[in-house]
């Protein structure tokens, strides 16, 4: 009959696998969570830690719900730096492909986060910096009514995360 993880149990188990997909040993997480005994945050860790999790750190780094705001903050200076150049070079494609890429970033952000901190999740639609985001782009493309849309339709995509 299986034993009971006392890892799985734990009321700290969010903190616990975000913390070991990021590096943090069995042994330093026993000096946190001294109830916890190496052997099973050890055996937690081979066994029970969320395949997704694993897979999304080879992906990308990972990044807590409190890092949200500032990777926001980063992809609007990031589409604002785009914007210019877009306007100075005509050059949408290499814009479009910049934004796409913020997108995706960001919606790999909020999943992770969303996976990892188990409290009420984010709403984009009234975060500040997410509609000051949307704006930018949107305003951005104005004179490109076809790219305008399907950058709607990916921002929509993206907001979307909430419900997933
Ligand atoms: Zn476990």
């Amino acid at each position: 009959m299986p034993r009971r993880c006392t890892v799985c149990a734990h009321e700290a188990r969010a903190a616990i696998d975000a913390a070991l997909v990021s590096g943090a040993t069995p042994y330093d997480l026993h000096s946190t969570y001294i109830d916890l005994s190496r052997e099973a945050l050890q055996r937690h860790k081979a066994d029970h830690l969320p395949e997704k999790l694993l897979k999304a750190k080879e992906a990308e780094e990972i990044a807590d719900a409190d890092n949200l705001t500032a990777e926001l903050k980063r992809v609007i200076a990031d589409v604002h730096r785009l914007r210019a150049r877009a306007e100075e070079e005509g050059d949408l494609r290499t814009a479009l492909l910049g934004v796409d890429k913020a997108l995706r970033a960001f919606e790999l952000q909020a999943k992770l986060a969303q996976l990892i901190d188990e409290r009420p999740q984010i709403n984009l639609n009234i975060s500040p910096e997410w509609l000051e985001l949307r704006a930018v782009i949107v305003g951005a493309l104005e004179a490109h009514p076809e790219a305008q849309q399907s950058v709607i339709r990916a921002i929509e995509g993206t907001a979307g995360v909430k419900h997933a």
